[in-house]
């Protein structure tokens, strides 16, 4: 059983056990079977943001493959192995907004609370209310409040507590409305045609989220091969006000004077700024290889594509190559964005 099959990279070796969990109590019991051994364990979704080692997984792989929605009022209840665009087509269709401009991310509804999936401003932590899961240290299935979730920008409690936690399903409180949330995303206001605070029709705003997911090979299309990756290779650097005039004067002394650094409000006086800017200032271009199958994909610079015969340790040594020139040119360290299996960066 090759992970590369189960990974929307196309990437991962074998696993030493594979057990696909299609009710809750099945993936319980697959998990107590697994710990009991006492050997690794990976919780499987979409493989979507997943990047395992070319040697495999030396443990249990198990694949989540629960199905179920159900609503009560504006609350939606989401197994963890349903599909995640399903689940958001589901609730426009269903008049509730809340998730339209999550359209188009890959993977399964599981793994949203996971690294607080997010895009075009909103994220998943917006709109849950609570994550059942099985907490593998008690030994019991636990329902954890949103206060007690610990969202940050791309991660969790779920995501610090590396493993403890393996989601069963997820509710949301969403707006019982046929227009979508204020939109907050200027690249989708433009888009729209709409100022930053309107609203639109949620299903206009999805097809327009989708569009532009798209035309930066970001929504997986087996006929484009720019979609083979896990999405964001690396997270937006979040930055005080002095890294952020360190980063200004490093950009100012390689690109010129009046180049200005891109920055979005993160809250508390930091800044996220883009790390596909920083990369391709720092000089690596979109479509960028070092010749073995991995590269830049040729529509966005964040993205990194196996274009068919690819190894993971090829994958690993052009995003340390990335790494090392954004650190080299304006001194700050990228982190990754996906969950790697066996690999470091
Ligand atoms: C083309 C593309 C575009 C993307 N765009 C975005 C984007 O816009 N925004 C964004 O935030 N992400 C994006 N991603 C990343 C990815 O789609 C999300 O992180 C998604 O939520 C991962 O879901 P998955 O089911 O594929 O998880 P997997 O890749 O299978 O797993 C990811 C991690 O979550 C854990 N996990 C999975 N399911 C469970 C569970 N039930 N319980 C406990 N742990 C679990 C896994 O062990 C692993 O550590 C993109 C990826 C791709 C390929």
């Amino acid at each position: 059983m090759r992970l590369a099959d189960y990974t929307t990279i196309g990437l991962g070796g074998p696993a030493r056990d594979f057990v696909s969990a299609g009710t809750e109590a099945e993936v319980v019991a697959a998990v107590q079977a697994a710990d009991a051994i006492g050997g690794p364990v990976l919780i499987l979704g979409g493989g979507s943001n997943l990047v395992v080692a070319d040697a495999g997984f030396d443990g249990t792989v198990i694949h989540v493959t629960t199905r179920g929605l159900s609503r009560g009022g504006d609350g939606v209840t989401v197994a963890a192995g349903e599909d995640w665009d399903a689940v958001v087509a589901w609730t426009i269709a269903e008049g509730l907004a809340g998730l339209e401009c999550l359209s188009g991310i890959p993977g399964l509804a599981g793994a949203t609370p996971i690294q607080n999936v997010g895009a075009y401003g909103q994220e998943v932590s917006q709109t849950i209310t609570q994550v059942r899961a099985y907490d593998r240290t008690a030994s019991a299935i636990v329902t954890i409040p949103e206060d007690r979730c610990g969202f940050g920008y791309r991660t969790s409690r779920f995501r610090r507590s590396a493993g403890r936690f393996v989601v069963l399903s997820v509710t949301f409180r969403l707006a019982g409305q046929p227009f979508s949330e204020p939109v907050r995303y200027a690249e989708l206001a433009t888009a729209l045609g709409v100022a930053i605070g309107d609203r639109v029709a949620s299903a206009e705003a999805r097809s327009a989220v989708l569009e532009l997911r798209r035309r930066k090979g970001m929504v997986i299309d087996p006929a484009d091969p720019d979609t083979r990756s896990v999405g964001s290779f690396f997270i937006n650097p979040v930055l005080d006000a002095a890294a952020l005039a360190a980063v200004e004067a490093a950009v100012r002394a390689r690109c010129g004077e009046g180049t200005r650094v891109p920055r979005f409000d993160a809250g508390g006086g930091l800044v996220k700024v883009p790390a596909a800017w920083l990369i391709e200032r720092a000089g690596f271009s979109k479509g960028y290889s070092l010749g073995d199958g991995a590269r830049i994909s040729a529509k966005h610079t964040l993205a990194l594509v196996n274009s068919g015969s690819a190894t993971t340790a090829g994958l690993m040594a052009l995003a340390r190559q990335i790494r090392d020139g954004v650190r080299d040119t304006f001194g700050v360290s990228l982190t990754p964005e996906p969950d790697l299996v066996g690999v470091a960066l």
